[in-house]
């Protein structure tokens, strides 16, 4: 997961600096090298870098103490305070002409960056927003671009408008706004070619298209995992073309993450969405808060709700939220809660938006490993309805009877009881976890 290196390195930071009662100049300026190497580690770029702590020290030292901090959660407010403006402070929007006006959003991009898949899943989210896509193959170079967009279009039923790769880009995307009018179409992606580099040919077909039709919005998809690279295409994209945003793709991936701190603060342009994997549901708009939340290891429970709300069967979800609240949370739903737990992306997506929940979790994590899952669930089948309603009544020779029935050890009954009982602690520390309303969504 991206950013748990430097999630961990500034949080150990932050451990010293509370275990200190009142805080010097000098443990503040010995707590801002640590981070300022955490960040280089991180790869965020050395200019930012610098910037960054030289903006907290300068807020750190003479920073009056606010009611109910202490000086060194005070540092911890500033640097917060600073990641979210380096990251952009709000959330940015990808902007939409007012009601049936076309909207054309033009992606750009290397070749491998995403832009593809990125596309198809820019379209399917303005679908479920009412919108009415449609995605243009502009990218007639690359063998197979047009077909994996055909693909990607169908999976999320979006139209997909081709010409072939006889005909130039420039009258492809033409040609796609007209057929976007006559159709009724109200925003059209153009999916254009990207290059292993950055080249002057590449940026001129980008420019052409921009000179012969309204282009509304630029969006530039980069890769996460290429570090520094993303942040210097970004610059060079914004410098020759002129971008809007910018989407930073596979930040699931085994990344350091500095790309995400350093794109605003080096092109300027924000951040507006980030790839998550490479299902066509994998985008999340991208808030600078929550972000820097979670880099402080203080969580991300906004997006965890909401990555709930999405998910969650809200009528199951209300169900098991007053069996809770009864204390009738019993081992059915655990067993319902750990199967949509899955249908968010697994345990380790959700564990890593919980705010310090990292260790305290690790048995529930392997507990939702597919493979156990069908061990769990087959000890639960072992027990009578009124043991899985009341697990309270599960004594020594009850425990011994699921064993048996399921063909396990009674130590793996144990150890399930155990995680059923973190389970229930874990979701009772989470209002509205279980998809009650309250959480604010992201607009398109
Ligand atoms: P393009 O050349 O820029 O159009 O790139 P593609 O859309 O073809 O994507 C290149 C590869 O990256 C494909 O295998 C995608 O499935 C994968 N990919 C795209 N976005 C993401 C993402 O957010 N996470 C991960 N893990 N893979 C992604």
């Amino acid at each position: 997961m991206a950013f748990e290196s430097l999630s961990d390195k500034l949080q150990n930071v932050f451990k010293s600096l509370r275990s200190k009662g009142r805080l010097t100049e000098g443990d503040v300026k010995s707590a801002l090298k640590e981070v300022k190497m955490a960040l280089l580690e991180a790869d965020v770029s050395f200019k930012v870098v610098k910037q960054f702590i030289k903006a907290v020290q300068e807020r750190s030292v003479g920073a009056d103490v606010m009611n109910g901090l202490n000086p060194a959660q005070m540092v911890i407010k500033i640097v917060n305070e600073e990641l979210v403006s380096l990251m952009g402070s709000d959330t940015t929007e990808i902007q939409l002409r007012p009601g049936n006006e076309i909207t054309v959003i033009m992606m750009a991009g290397l070749q491998g960056a995403g832009k593809t898949t990125t596309a198809a899943k820019i379209a399917g989210k303005l679908k479920s927003k009412g919108r009415k896509p449609l995605l243009a193959a502009c990218d007639i170079y690359r063998p197979a671009a047009i077909q994996q967009l055909q693909i990607n279009g169908e999976k999320q039923g979006v139209e997909v408008f081709t010409m072939g790769d006889k005909i130039s880009p420039v009258d492809i995307a033409k040609a796609a706004v007209e057929h976007a009018r006559s159709h009724n179409l109200n925003v059209v992606i153009l999916d254009t070619a990207g290059r292993l580099h950055v080249d002057e040919e590449m940026m001129d077909e980008l420019i052409r298209i921009k000179d012969s039709i309204q282009v509304d919005q630029t969006i530039l998809v980069v890769d996460a995992m290429t570090g520094q690279d993303a942040v210097n295409v970004s610059e060079m994209f914004n410098q020759k073309v002129g971008i809007d945003g910018v989407i930073l793709t596979k930040l699931d991936g085994d990344t350091r993450g500095g790309a995400a701190l350093s794109i605003k603060a080096t092109c300027g342009k924000p951040i507006l969405y980030t790839g998550m994997g490479e299902k066509l549901s994998d985008l999340e708009q991208f808030y600078p808060d929550r972000m820097a939340s979670r880099i402080l290891g203080m969580g991300d429970v906004m997006s965890l709700i909401e990555k709930a709300q999405a998910n969650i069967d809200e009528e199951k979800a209300r169900n098991m939220e007053q069996k809770l609240k009864k204390a009738q949370f019993g081992f059915d739903d655990y067993l319902e809660s750990m199967n949509q737990l899955k249908n968010m992306g697994g345990i380790s997506s959700v564990l890593s938006m919980m705010p310090g929940m990292g260790s305290k979790m690790k048995d529930l994590e392997s507990a939702v490993d597919e493979k156990k899952m069908a061990g769990i669930e087959a000890m639960i089948l072992s027990m009578t309805p009124k043991e899985r309603a009341n697990p309270d009544i599960l004594n020594p020779s009850r425990k011994k009877r699921i064993a048996a029935g399921a063909g396990v050890d009674i130590s793996e009954v144990n150890k399930l009881v155990k995680q059923f009982e973190q389970a229930r602690k874990m979701m009772k520390q989470v209002p509205g976890m279980m998809g009650g309303k309250g959480g604010k969504r992201g607009k398109f």
